[in-house]
């Protein structure tokens, strides 16, 4: 059952950069309408509302820190507001704070916990009503392999990430009578510049353990989400990963 995404009206939170502005290009490019979240960058979100506007479709653009459950039900209230439906929440927004566990102080922990997984407690319960009305209804996750295999320096976004996973198989179930599906994505190591971040010896490091021997790139994950949103009815509490053979 292939569902037709014109129309429909997605959300992607931190939408403005980096993979979630590839995934909500990809969606407008198969005709949804979008709501492109970002905390800090306004200008790169209008950026990407000009873009997408481009398509052919309707976009907005909405400041608001996910991590705070206020900001997060206003995005929601925002989309629903302009568009009357909410079809697709893309939980992407992410940061790092690498550190050893040693050196990681609780603002480190606490501030990934909360803009990595807190924050898809925040906008997903906002959310739930309206998905769960929706013909085809999708939650996506975006996870890391760092969720699956941990990181080293990588505690807290390796818990967040692994979080992410439990919290898409249990509600999965618990929403599998509905028309919702909720789903992860767990990317490999994709060139956006949260890899750049990393220094360029550890990176090459990194590079040579892939087996396909190159970084993702931000449009392979987005269509990951396009494949899960128009194919994925009977695909429910999955992990997709999309990691050129890192993690198998
Ligand atoms: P980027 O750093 O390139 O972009 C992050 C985006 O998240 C920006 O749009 C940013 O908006 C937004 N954001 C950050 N904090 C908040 C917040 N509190 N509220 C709302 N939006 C926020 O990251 P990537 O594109 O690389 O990563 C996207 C997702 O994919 C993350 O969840 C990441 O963990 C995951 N991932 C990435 C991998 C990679 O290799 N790059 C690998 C595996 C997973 P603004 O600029 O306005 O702050």
């Amino acid at each position: 059952m292939t569902v037709e995404l014109k129309n429909k009206v997605a959300i992607v939170t931190g939408g403005s950069r980096g993979i979630g502005s590839s995934i909500a290009l990809e969606l407008a490019k198969e005709g949804a309408n979008i709501v492109i979240n970002y905390n800090s960058n306004s200008e790169a979100a209008d950026k990407m509302v000009a873009e997408i506007k481009e398509l052919g479709v309707e976009a907005i653009a909405v400041q608001a820190d996910v991590s705070k459950s206020e900001d997060a039900a206003k995005l929601v209230q925002a989309a629903v507001e302009k568009f009357g439906q909410l079809d697709i929440l893309v939980n992407n927004a992410g940061i790092t704070r690498d550190t050893t566990f040693k050196k990681m102080t609780e603002e480190d922990w606490r501030k990934v916990i909360d803009v990595n997984l807190n924050s898809v407690f925040n906008t997903t319960s906002v959310a739930l009503p309206h998905l769960t009305e929706a013909e085809a209804g999708r939650v996506i996750n975006i996870s890391s392999i760092i969720g699956q295999f941990g990181g080293f320096g990588q505690t807290n976004y390796a818990a967040a990430k692994a979080g992410l996973l439990g919290f898409t198989k249990s509600l999965a179930l618990e929403t599998a009578r509905t028309k919702l599906t909720v789903n992860a994505i767990c990317p490999g190591y994709i060139g956006t510049e949260m890899v750049q971040a990393i220094p360029e010896k550890v990176l090459d490091k990194l590079i040579a353990k892939i087996p396909q021997s190159r970084l993702g790139e931000p449009s392979e994950i987005a269509r990951g989400v396009v494949f899960l949103c128009k194919d994925g009815a009977y695909i429910t509490g999955q992990e997709l990963n999309i990691n050129g053979g890192i993690y198998m």
